[in-house]
């Protein structure tokens, strides 16, 4: 992390606090919805393949619960902690309430290196952290969904390992399952759809003409590389996208299925693609595109690197990849930017359509999952985009002061005791 890079949790308390005051939030409120509901950190024993037994940390944070059940994934990776899960976890509540979901917001994670792990290792973990975590899920109270580090595979154990315990098969416990275990169609590119479609929305917005702009993606794993094969069907050029192994950038644009056929050939990366010229990922940061799509994970954009950004737009694929101390500097650039809370909210939307149709026990065409979710990205963007209109101010604090404002009055109807 770079010095000018903050805590999540604080970047995204600063957030909070600047629309809490144009809200002029009272404040009894503000200490509630400031605070977590639960925080839970187990330690779980697992035995590895050589033999010993390895203590992972684990943990569950419930942020809120006003409009629903809690939502949000699990992470698996060296860098979880408390601190970054409840900023997760905050992110998600707001996330919720800005796409009009009836949900709350959580997050869970464990530090590990799931690269590092065999399959049979991943397992146990993720059993024994779905036991240590059974009081805290359920499909009425908090439901779990794939993160960094974790997917379908992960969210199977899962949702077997509580309908083991309860006795009988629990789907709506967990989303981004896999088909077969009532997962839902269009669940794995819900992600990379919606910031496909906020996208286009802010274009329209801006003036540009997505046929021919060009665009850089980072991170190229499940929202990064979905995004840029997304946006490139929008007659957008990708000129550049990176992984952990590096940049790739091609000024006569990436031809990203195949870029995704070498990844999924070359062990999940990038490593030694030749069809493009190899740069470093601060230089993808600051490329002269039009669209920038930071996907990979947080802290990317920061003080340090914020006045050298020459994108006319960004959208936040990733969570929190913009520390808050680069908002000014950005704003004063002129450089609009779809928050995380907005931009990559298709994935939470279509795990609700998930939970919804486990519920049910019918499922939607892909067809219609796309549509619904397309209709509700739009209309969040319209929405986020006139709140910054009335109040003058980015659509990143005009997307906390519409979710502040939403879970806030639902708070007061309920009551406190
Ligand atoms: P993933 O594990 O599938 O992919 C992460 C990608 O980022 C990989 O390509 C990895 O190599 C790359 N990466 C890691 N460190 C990097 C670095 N320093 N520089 C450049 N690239 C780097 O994860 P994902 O599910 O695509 O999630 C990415 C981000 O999007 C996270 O912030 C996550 O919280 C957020 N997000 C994910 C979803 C979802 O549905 N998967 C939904 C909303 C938000």
């Amino acid at each position: 992390m770079s010095q000018a890079a903050l805590n999540p949790l604080d970047s995204m308390m600063s957030r909070f606090d600047e629309a809490t005051k144009i809200l002029g939030l009272d404040e009894s409120t503000y200490n509630v919805l400031k605070y977590p509901q639960k925080s839970v950190m187990v330690h779980l024993p697992i035995m590895m393949d050589n033999g010993k037994v390895q203590v992972f940390e684990g943990y569950r944070v419930v942020h809120n619960g006003y409009l629903g059940p809690s939502k949000g994934g699990i992470r698996y990776s060296m860098d979880v902690n408390q601190d970054e899960v409840k900023a997760l976890a905050a992110w998600m509540t707001w996330k919720c309430a800005v796409v009009g979901i009836p949900y709350g917001g959580g997050k869970g994670g464990i530090k590990c290196d799931p690269r590092s792990m065999s399959k049979g290792e991943l397992e146990r973990l993720t059993r024994a952290y779905t036991a240590a975590m059974f009081d805290v899920f359920g499909p009425d109270k908090d439901i779990p969904a794939p993160d960094m580090g974790t997917g379908q595979q992960e969210m199977a154990w899962l949702m077997d390992e509580y309908s083991k315990m309860k006795g009988f098969s629990s789907p709506a416990v967990v989303t981004g399952k896999p088909l077969v275990l009532g997962g839902s169609l269009g669940r794995v590119e819900a992600t990379g759809r919606g910031v496909m479609v906020s996208t286009r929305s802010a274009l329209a917005k801006l003036g540009i003409n997505p046929i021919g702009a060009t665009c850089a993606v980072q991170g190229f794993g499940n929202v990064g590389s979905i995004s840029a094969k997304l946006i490139a069907s929008q007659g957008l050029r990708i000129v550049a996208i990176s992984d952990i192994s590096g940049a790739y950038y091609n000024a006569d644009g990436i031809d990203v299925d195949d870029a995704i056929t070498y990844r999924d050939a070359s062990n999940g990366t990038l490593d030694g693609y030749k069809k493009a010229t190899k740069i470093s990922n601060n230089d993808l940061l600051t490329l002269n595109v039009d669209v920038l799509v930071p996907a990979a994970m947080e802290d990317q954009i920061t003080a340090d690197n914020a006045n050298n950004v020459k994108a006319k737009l960004i959208v936040e694929g990733a969570n929190g990849p913009t520390s808050s101390n680069a908002d000014a500097i950005l704003n004063k650039k002129g450089i609009m930017v779809v928050p995380d809370i907005l931009a990559n909210a298709g994935g939470v939307t279509v795990s609700y359509f998930e939970w919804v149709q486990n519920r049910l026990g019918y499922f939607w065409t892909e067809e219609r999952v796309n549509r619904r979710a397309d209709r509700v990205m739009k209309q969040a963007f319209e929405g986020v985009y006139q709140a910054s209109k009335k109040y003058g101010v980015s659509m990143r604090i005009a997307a906390y002061i519409v979710a502040i404002d939403k879970v806030a009055s639902t708070m007061k109807l309920r009551g406190i005791y």
